[in-house]
């Protein structure tokens, strides 16, 4: 007997064909098992599915006992068979009792066989089953034919992905790929949103396996690989590329990547046997994750994300490009799931069906979360491998305020979150009935409760949260989300709104804080290799004039007539605040003169976000009319740690000691001088950490929206008087082992108060 397979391109039209023609799900099966022992001659052919309970099933044979089909089951790791699912790997023995992971299953009537090659059948690197072919001589499978079964188990992948097959255990256990997955993660925003899945950057889903002409596939995975490396060289040339740092490091990962003749080869080997050149590409990069996943280092772990975007980009170039963030899902109740997103990435979908936002990266402070945060949408972060285990239009929910997330949730567990959402909303009742009532402390002490806002929608929650005004207008946001340059008249247009909407309340505009991780598309900045130290905010305003220039203009013009509060982002030093005290000062005398009325009053702030400012207080104060604590960046500068490094989220909190000594000295500075001061950062908006700062004497905050509620319930439950001797003390008692957040904690339970 020849152990030479007739080609799998010859079995691969065969099962083309089979896949076409109308059989029920068993049937199509059978066919295929018998069609690839044939194609191998091999005297057994047979595929395990993986069940959602973990078992794999034999749910067909040709060659073993026909009863024991959906009867015979391994679990994971149990025989041959589990071995080759938990290792996502190709088993090839000439004597397969000899294994140590060998099992005989007597109703299969396999100790008759001796050779034995079983790979597994793989989807975007998850294990869905293993197909296996036995024979009774000792003979060994050739490297081909290992190829040549690897291929054809992406047909039952396929085939399996379906959900043909779902139905087709007697015992009625779904299968894997529809197993409901819960992950734990990190609340990062709260709230619980039901929806579906939409893939930020969707997996290239390849329909088309066969091919009919080897050479012109060949040709076509060639081109395409050539755009590909021609792209990333010419990115290389432009001079963007920093000269070393992350970006770098990624790119130089691509561009090995694309010009590695094994990944070539092996690409090209698959297109010889059938495939069609995209799908050699999914094949290779199934086989890639599989291997790559198993591996316990991070650093290849991430070498795996830049080989997948690679992948990806080949097969774009292949299929085209028409998969759009949510083309694939139409109707509402979007889920977004990323690696990671930038901030203005999440404003291009349509926020009316956005219900949560899963990323498996991220950190509290990113600007991404600030905006979803802003937008009122749960998200949960730090869930690694969410992504590959995700199908597009999966149901999911998302649970930010426990911080986890629930991938094809059963019945039960979607009605259990169905009232878990009715009794929030219940709760968001209770806060809406405190909208009116004013914020005042138990003690007496009247607390100023703003919201932070960026694009005019958000202005209706000035209504709905009870805020009593606009703490932090991010004027960027409306930058971020145009496609080009917003306009001096599109400007103008959009601050006089905002001021109209906002009415009597108070409503501070925030002048352009672009650069770093906000970036404008239309707007060339600088590749920096440190960007939050870099050249943004009044850094770039100052040296850009006329971009200062024209906002500043807008908003004179907008506030006619009416108060006009500006602050700026990320002042280092008081000249800078100078600086624009001067260029507002030449506006308004030019608008005068062209006969155009000014505002009523013009307030100027800065935002102290950069430490420097800290040993400059006394200048500055006199320098400015008012000052807003950014202690996003305040605390990411302070502490050295990246407010969106996920490695660092946890490490040091804004409830430290120091972090809070120094909190207090620019409240105390402030008293001094009569300097009014609001803090904006996302610690007023949780009500621990608003509490801390009631008791440093803060007596203005802004927060998002939705914050406003929970901290203002809080506030009426706090005596700040009684708060103040337990916290202030802490706070300079160095040996002392309690932590600022027992103290906290301790202190709201005891006082009842909610947080
Ligand atoms: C801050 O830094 O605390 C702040 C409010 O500004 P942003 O989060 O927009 O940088
Ligand atoms: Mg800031």
């Amino acid at each position: 007997m020849s152990s030479q397979p007739k080609g799998p391109s010859v079995l691969l039209r065969r099962l083309r064909e089979v896949m076409a023609e109308p059989h029920d799900p068993q049937k199509r099966l059978d066919i295929i098992v018998a069609d690839i022992a044939g194609n191998m001659v091999a005297e057994v052919c047979s595929v395990y599915v993986l069940r959602a309970d973990g078992m794999l099933e034999l749910y067909a044979s040709h060659g073993l006992n026909p009863e024991a089909v959906h009867v015979s089951s391994l679990r994971m790791g149990q025989g041959l068979v589990g071995t080759i699912a938990v290792s996502a790997r190709a088993l090839n023995l000439n004597e397969a009792q000899k294994h140590p992971a060998f099992e005989y299953l007597p109703e299969t009537g396999e100790e008759i066989f001796n050779a034995f090659l079983g790979v597994p059948i793989l989807r975007a690197g998850r294990v869905l089953g293993v197909l296996v072919v036995q024979n009774k001589s000792n003979r060994v499978y050739m490297d081909a034919e290992v190829e040549a079964l690897e291929t054809t188990a992406m047909v039952l992948g396929e085939l399996i992905a379906t959900g043909e097959l779902e139905k087709l255990s007697p015992k009625g256990v779904a299968l894997d790929l529809s197993r409901p997955l819960t992950m734990e993660g990190i609340a990062l925003s709260d709230g619980i949103g039901l929806g579906y899945v939409v893939l930020h950057e969707p997996r290239v889903i390849v329909t088309n396996l066969f091919n009919d002409q080897v050479e012109d596939e060949i040709s076509r995975l060639r081109e395409a690989l050539i755009k590909v490396q021609v792209s990333i060289d010419v990115l290389f040339q432009s001079g963007n590329v920093p000269i070393e740092g992350e970006h770098r490091d990624v790119l130089e990962t691509y561009r090995m990547f694309a010009h590695d003749r094994g990944w070539n080869r092996r690409m090209e080997e698959a297109i010889a046997n059938g495939l069609t050149a995209e799908a050699a590409v999914e094949k290779v990069q199934n086989d890639n994750r599989a291997r790559m996943m198993r591996r316990p280092d991070p650093y290849l772990r991430e070498r795996l994300h830049d080989f997948d975007d690679l992948a990806n980009r080949l097969l774009r170039e292949l299929v085209g490009k028409e998969h759009g963030a949510s083309a694939a899902i139409v109707g509402g109740d979007h889920v977004i799931v990323a690696r990671n997103m930038g901030a203005t990435e999440l404003l291009d979908y349509n926020s009316k069906k956005l219900r949560g936002l899963v990323l498996e990266e991220a950190a509290p402070n990113s600007h991404v979360v600030i905006v979803a945060r802003a937008l009122g949408i749960p998200v949960v972060g730090q869930l690694a491998d969410f992504v590959s285990n995700a199908e597009q239009g999966n149901p999911v929910i998302v649970d930010g305020e426990a911080g986890s997330v629930m991938l094809r949730p059963p019945l039960d567990m979607e009605n259990a979150y169905a009232e878990k959402v009715k009794f929030r909303a219940g709760r968001q009742k209770q806060y809406e009935k405190l909208r009116n009532k004013p914020a005042k402390s138990k003690d007496g002490v009247d607390i100023s409760l703003l919201m932070n806002a960026g694009l005019v929608m958000d202005l209706k929650q000035l209504e709905t949260s009870g805020a009593s005004g606009v703490g932090l207008f991010r004027t960027e946001l409306q930058f971020m989300v145009s496609a080009t340059l917003p306009r001096l008249g599109e400007q103008e247009e959009l601050y006089r709104h905002v001021l109209d909407e906002a009415g009597d309340k108070p409503m501070t505009f925030r002048t352009l804080d672009i650069g770093g991780d906000k970036v404008l598309p239309y707007l060339k900045t600088l590749n920096e290799e440190n960007p939050a130290m870099g050249w943004r905010a009044i850094r770039l305003s100052l040296d850009r004039p006329a971009l200062l220039r024209s906002q500043v203009r807008a908003l004179l013009k907008a506030a006619a007539g009416r108060n006009l509060r500006l602050m700026v982002p990320l002042v280092t030093e008081v000249w800078e605040i100078n600086q624009v005290r001067e260029l507002i000062k030449r506006e308004v005398e030019l608008q005068t003169r062209f006969g155009h009325e000014m505002p009523r009053s013009l307030e100027l702030g800065a935002m102290l976000e950069v430490p420097s400012l800290l040993w400059q207080l006394d200048e500055l104060m006199q320098a400015v009319d008012f000052i807003s604590v950014g202690s996003n960046d305040l605390h990411q500068f302070m502490m050295a740690s990246g407010r969106g490094n996920v490695n660092l989220a946890n490490r040091f909190s804004p409830l430290s000691k120091s972090f809070l000594r120094m909190l207090k000295k620019i409240i105390d500075k402030s008293e001094e001088h009569k300097t009014p001061v609001t803090l904006c950062g996302e610690i007023a908006g949780r009500p621990i950490s608003a509490m801390a700062l009631f008791a440093l004497g803060y007596k203005s905050v802004s927060m998002s929206p939705i914050a406003v509620g929970p901290v203002k319930a809080m506030l009426m439950a706090l005596d700040i008087g009684e708060l103040q001797k337990k916290l202030l003390p802490a706070l300079e008692d160095t040996l002392e082992q309690t932590t600022v957040m027992e103290v906290l904690t301790d202190f709201a339970d005891k006082h009842g108060i909610p947080y």
